[in-house]
């Protein structure tokens, strides 16, 4: 391991940061010409701040979520020459807005990602957002059906949250690891308050949908 384990006050500070002041401008942007909220960052492990930012950008391709998007511009154009390109595993902290999708956990596997943290979950993108596409495609794609009670399947993990490629844990998984419950209470409300940021962002994306904004994606 290149640097010390940052703490987990340490981690919430910079993660709610980089979404306040990096990602949300970016998403405001995309949101109002048809592209969906999502957003992803890569942080430098060592110092914590940001090193490339990105969000979706489903107007020009269904698969350039943004993560998808984040990874590639951290490869291609922020940190093209191998030989000075920051470590994902080692080196790097990937935040995702939204709890990452089957095809972007894919992605951060294959590209040797190894810590994930997300604001929201798969259960605020579908409730809160109206988007419950992650949940459907892990269900409905890779929940392989055995002998198992319709209950049993339900109860279920829809994935490996720790597995050998990586750790995904949620903002208030991080709450878990602070000190003293007067500072547990601060950062939870930290976190609703930066997760209400998004309230505005949601409508403005719902909006265009009805009123026909470009996207390329067949799932709005
Ligand atoms: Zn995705």
């Amino acid at each position: 391991m290149s640097s010390a384990e940052p703490t987990s006050t340490e981690l919430l500070s910079s993660l709610l940061t980089t979404i306040e002041r990096a990602i949300i401008p970016l998403t405001r942007d995309g949101v109002s010409s048809g592209s969906k909220v999502f957003g992803a960052a890569i942080l430098s492990r060592g110092t914590l701040a940001p090193l490339t930012v990105a969000t979706n950008n489903e107007r020009v391709s269904p698969l350039l979520h943004g993560e998808i998007n984040c990874i590639q511009q951290f490869f291609t154009v922020d940190f093209p020459s191998a030989e000075t390109r920051p470590h994902p595993r080692t080196d790097c902290v990937f935040l995702a807005t939204h709890e990452p999708c089957s095809l972007c956990l894919s992605g951060i596997a294959w590209s040797g990602f190894r810590e994930v943290y997300y604001l929201f979950t798969y259960e605020d993108s579908r409730d809160l957002f109206a988007i419950p596409y992650d949940i459907d495609i892990l269900q409905e794609v890779f929940r392989v059906k055995g002998a198992e009670t319709a209950e049993q399947m339900e109860a279920r993990p829809l994935y490996n949250r720790s597995n050998k490629f990586f750790e995904a844990r949620s903002f208030q998984d991080l709450v878990a690891g602070v000190e003293g419950e007067e500072e547990k209470r601060r950062w939870t409300a930290e976190i609703e308050r930066v997760k209400g940021l998004y309230a505005g962002l949601s409508e403005v994306y719902q909006e265009g949908k009805k009123s026909g904004a470009e996207s390329s994606s067949v799932w709005k």
